[in-house]
């Protein structure tokens, strides 16, 4: 497989293969096609590169390491299990990588404020951070429900200066929160900026927020050659939108030898309505300005979702993980509530890191898989983010 299967992705008309493109209300396509072209502008300048990068190193603090989960790996039993630490960056988890990229993006295209939704919370906090360093208004939306299991990112965004909207129609959760920001930012799209949380949306979106988050697998490949001589034989991530896993998949997509997993939520389970496995379970569909697998009814309405992880709890998933599905070159598995709450709680308590819920369900598929494999086989996972914003929430669920 050379690298021309998958680069340049996507087309100029943002198209990944059948997914992706711009599905949107002719009047927005302008202002659209103008973060587009600005976007193309600025990421090739050395100044830009170079501001990001000195931010990256010297505010968010990467290079992550990546550290050998050894107790981890012998309770699994099998091979061992390698962690990428994103949820040592500063705010938490790896959102924080796009998130200045898109604040600088705003900044130079002299935008008056930037909007955005947010599940977990922590696309809001990581998003408040880098408006508040950059220096422009920042606008969070997050349903009702959502604010009342996260409430420690709730009072970060608002000490952070950011305005917080509550949600509260639909199912009060991240889709609402997409729909209701996105209403906002139609409202004045020429000085507004809509700072979209994950690999989805409309072009340039999902081939945008990739691009910031590469360097999550830029440095896991360079760390894992480093650290055992070769390549890892796996490379996991969760899938919400799919951003954390684009991130370290796409240093990967052209070595055969790396097999690349993604673990969606199946949360009570694939045979009851209440998960949120897009890849596993949905069709092609369109929401949310592109076109994707969905979860959806027979209408081609989106169907409720549901994870234990507010941050996987989307109906669509990033087009490039559906091309990438459909070429076989990247395979999709699911992990349930309670084997998420068991990897959360392992983690914890075998090695002292304390994960999101997002992330543990990465750990829970590498955990279940690790068991029947040999102990020289290497599985690098990513640790997309810190648990204290789930801490409170799990301890009441398991009664500690
Ligand atoms: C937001 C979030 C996710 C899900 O988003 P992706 O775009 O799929 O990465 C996963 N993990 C953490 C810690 C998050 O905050």
């Amino acid at each position: 497989m050379s690298n021309q299967s998958f680069l340049p992705m996507p087309d100029h008309n943002g198209m990944f293969g059948e997914y992706g493109g711009s599905i949107i209300p002719p009047e927005l396509q302008k202002a659209i096609d103008e973060i587009t072209l600005a976007y193309e502008e600025i990421r090739q300048t050395d100044v830009f590169k170079e501001e990001l990068r000195d931010l990256l190193k010297h505010y968010v603090g990467r290079p992550s390491p990546v550290y050998h989960a050894k107790r981890l790996s012998d309770d699994a039993g099998g091979a061992q299990i390698w962690l990428k630490r994103e949820d040592l960056n500063h705010t938490g988890a790896h959102k924080i990588n796009h998130c200045l990229g898109e604040a600088l993006l705003a900044k130079h295209m002299g935008k008056k404020k930037v909007i955005a939704e947010t599940g977990a919370g922590q696309h809001g906090v990581a998003l408040s951070a880098a408006c508040a360093l950059v220096g422009i208004p920042c606008e969070i939306h997050m349903g009702e429900i959502d604010i009342a299991k996260e409430h420690p990112n709730v009072v970060k965004i608002k000490i952070l200066g950011c305005k917080l909207i509550s949600v509260d129609r639909g199912t009060r959760t991240l889709k609402d929160a997409v729909d209701s920001a996105f209403e906002e930012y139609l409202t004045n799209p020429q000085d507004y900026l809509y700072a979209i949380g994950s690999v989805v949306g409309p072009h340039p979106f999902p081939a945008m927020v990739r691009d910031f988050q590469q360097i999550i697998g830029e440095e896991a490949r360079k760390q894992m050659i480093e650290r055992t001589g070769r390549l890892p034989d796996y490379a996991m991530a969760c899938i919400g939108g799919g951003s954390n896993a684009i991130g370290l998949f796409t240093a990967f997509l052209s070595d055969e030898s790396v097999k690349i997993i993604g673990v969606e939520p199946s949360g009570k389970g694939l045979d009851t309505p209440d998960h949120a496995a897009t890849m596993t379970l949905g069709k092609p569909g369109a929401l949310h300005g592109f076109k994707s697998y969905l979860l959806q009814d027979e209408n081609g309405q989106p169907l409720p979702v549901y994870s234990i992880a507010s941050g996987l709890d989307y109906p669509g998933v990033g087009p490039q993980h559906c091309y990438l599905k459909d070429i076989g070159r990247v395979e999709y598995t699911t992990a349930t509530d309670d084997e998420c709450l068991d990897a959360f709680m392992k983690l914890s308590r075998l090695e002292g890191i304390i994960p999101a819920l997002e992330s543990a369900h990465a750990v829970a598929a590498a955990a279940r898989m690790a068991k029947y494999l040999p102990k020289t086989t290497n599985i690098l996972v990513n640790l997309s983010g810190r648990g204290d914003k789930d801490a409170d929430f799990v301890a009441e669920k398991l009664g500690l």
